[in-house]
């Protein structure tokens, strides 16, 4: 069976377009056999360092980090950066999961929940004790998106508290404030286009601080502690054998889309988002699954596809595009659409084009 053309699954998703050549080159150039101590290793650690930054104007005091994927860093965030409380804001499957990342360590995490479907859109109270506030950009499973203003607010009504943001299925879209953000990351296999098997940490002072304060009282973890990565990092390298194919992969993707442009990045993806939801907007059974405007995520959008699901599914199969399934409950009612850098605007024309044709 061949492969559909388009992969609009969000994750993981269709590779960014120059992945199979930096591939090539990788290869010819030994770098799947290079040595995680050698110095051309630490060349490609600084330079996928240094490209993040530049491309998402990371400030100087944040530290860049590389796990084996995002669901490790969940567990960290909680290990090095909370002794007893954390507070996660909950609208779907992957805020819910990294609240309980923190129950299973033992930690006293409690939540605000949303239904789903729905996002935060108004000021979150957070309890004085509450040491790390735990949010989700961008809900993979239902296509709800957090304004940047509640982040905004939640650290302007709180100063002291540390705040981690899970943008795994957002970024490289959303143009942070770092001031309002402590700790945030991402795995590669979404927005970036990559093959899985990495993920992204990026943490500030204010993280070390805390990390090497609870080390003294509660086990952080072993090899990647955030003192342990921190180390290794000052020097270009990590504790363990890293994926050194993907970090090479990340900084070569991230200088193609320096080449770009991330302003040109923001407004292809503005631009694909808004013509996919006018369609959803005035299709006569396809609806979008989030309401309210605000809440709605430009990088992966969610269809109300209802009885339809199958035969639009297969539609579009037939035209060379593989749609992403519903989440969870609504695998069999819902259908969910990446649109990453490397979704390019005909793509997403093509996609409108057969959804305006499509009568259910
Ligand atoms: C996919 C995803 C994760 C988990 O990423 P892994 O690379 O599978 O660990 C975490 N959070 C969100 C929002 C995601 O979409």
């Amino acid at each position: 069976m061949s492969h559909p053309k388009i992969n609009f699954t969000p994750g993981p998703s269709q590779l960014y377009f120059t992945v199979e050549d930096h591939v090539r080159t990788a290869f010819r150039e030994g770098i799947p056999s290079l040595s995680h101590r050698s110095r051309k290793f630490e060349a490609i650690y600084r330079e996928t360092s240094e490209g993040l930054r530049e491309l998402l104007s990371v400030p100087a005091d944040f530290h860049v980090l590389f796990t084996a994927s995002a669901t490790e860093i969940w567990e960290r965030i909680i290990q090095n950066l909370v002794v007893s409380k954390s507070l996660h804001l909950v609208n779907g499957s992957f805020s819910r999961k990294f609240n309980e990342v923190a129950l299973q360590l033992g930690r006293q995490a409690t939540t605000v929940e949303r239904p789903a479907g729905h996002g935060f859109t108004g000021s979150v109270d957070v309890p004085a004790d509450v040491e790390l506030v735990a949010l989700t950009h961008n809900e993979t499973s239902t296509g709800v998106s957090m304004p940047l203003s509640v982040i905004g607010d939640i650290r302007n009504g709180n100063k002291e508290v540390i705040i981690a943001v899970d943008a795994v299925s957002s970024l490289p879209y959303p143009d942070f404030d770092y001031h309002a953000i402590d700790t945030v990351f991402f795995s590669v296999q979404k927005g970036f286009g990559l093959p899985a098997g990495l993920g992204v940490w990026l943490v500030n002072e204010r993280c070390a601080a805390k990390a090497n304060a609870m080390l003294s009282r509660v086990s952080i973890g072993s090899y990647h502690s955030l003192p342990s990565l921190l180390q290794h990092e000052s020097k270009f390298q990590t504790p363990e054998t890293p994926n050194v194919l993907g970090i090479y992969l990340l900084g070569k993707v991230i200088g193609d889309m320096l080449r770009t442009g991330i302003q040109r990045i923001r407004k292809e993806t503005e631009y694909k988002a808004a013509i996919l939801y006018q369609e959803l907007n005035r299709h006569e059974v396809l609806k979008p699954l989030v309401a309210d405007a605000q809440c709605q995520s430009k990088t992966v959008i969610v269809a109300n596809t209802g009885a339809s699901t199958k035969l639009l599914t297969e539609t579009l199969l037939s035209r060379g595009m593989q749609a992403g399934a519903g989440y969870g409950d609504g695998k069999a009612t819902q259908l969910r659409f990446a649109n990453f850098p490397t979704h390019a605007r005909e793509h997403f024309e093509q996609l409108c084009d057969i959804i305006k044709e499509f009568e259910g």
